[in-house]
């Protein structure tokens, strides 16, 4: 399976005002595994307040990458993603700050991803939403939806660290045997309980579906593994015994006389 790389995705700003705010954006890609951050005509960089705000996350700053234009900024990217404010764009459909994520890590574990905020005052202006696929909106209260432009990096960037978590979690998962178990297997683990229940008089044959439904869905909610079953199954299989029943698990053997 294929790693998402959080290299492959840059932090662009669009003429950013505040030095201090890039400082802030540094520190927080930094908290959050990431590293390429691209600035179009920045008013004031590289600058004091923004290494003072960076608060030691300065080889983002170092590694900041000046350009001239947004163009120049995503030429080599495959997919953009626009943020703004609901109010700006209310005919393009948005995406939440966590779909963004789970579509941008997807996207780069191949491609190149560039996520394009705007001027502090200003925002994203039309022509430069127009270079972007797909729009990000953090859904604040509408009466008063900015965010402060690093605040709203925060948010994103906290998306990507949790999507990007989430999908080395899967694979960890994938990684460690633990193979659910076939639907025969839950069948047969059905059967012996549904046998066991009535046996051991909890289960009313004459009014058995009910009961069985609801542990039907208990254990497939559980979504059960195949050690699993062989656990519940050995456990019917004692009860049986003790309770001096025919196991059903011990094909053909005799039943135990107490
Ligand atoms: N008046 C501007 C606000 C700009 S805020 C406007 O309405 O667009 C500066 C930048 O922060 C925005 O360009 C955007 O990149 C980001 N931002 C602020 N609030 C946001 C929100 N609710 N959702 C997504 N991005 C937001």
């Amino acid at each position: 399976m294929m790693s998402p790389n959080l290299n492959h995705i840059k932090i662009v700003l669009v003429n950013p005002s505040h030095a201090g705010n890039i400082g802030a954006i540094a520190r927080v890609m930094k908290n959050m595994g990431l590293s390429s951050l691209c600035l179009v005509n920045p008013k004031q960089f590289p600058d004091q307040q923004a290494i003072a705000r960076s608060a030691g996350a300065h080889d983002i700053l170092d590694n900041a990458v000046v350009v001239e234009s947004l163009d120049e900024a995503i030429s080599e990217t495959r997919l953009v993603i626009g943020t703004s404010t609901r109010a700006r764009r209310l005919s393009w459909p948005a995406l939440d700050p966590e779909n963004c994520a789970s579509k941008v890590i997807s996207a780069s574990c191949e491609d190149s991803v560039a996520i394009i905020f705007g001027n502090e005052r200003a925002g994203l202006t039309n022509e430069q939403l127009d270079k972007c696929q797909f729009f990000v909106t953090i859904p604040v209260d509408p009466a008063f939806s900015s965010l402060n432009l690093a605040a709203a990096v925060q948010i994103i960037t906290y998306e990507l660290r949790k999507a990007y978590l989430n999908f080395e979690q899967r694979v960890n998962d994938d990684d460690q045997e633990s193979a659910l178990a076939s639907q025969l297997e839950i069948q047969g683990f059905f059967k012996h309980l549904e046998k066991v229940l009535v046996e051991i008089d909890f289960l009313n044959p004459a009014t058995p579906k009910k009961l069985m439904r609801r542990l039907y869905r208990l254990f497939h909610r559980a979504q059960l593994e195949e050690k699993e079953v062989n656990i519940l199954r050995g456990m019917l299989t004692s009860i049986e015994k003790v309770a001096g029943l025919n196991p059903q698990g011990a094909r053909g053997k005799k039943r135990k006389q107490k």
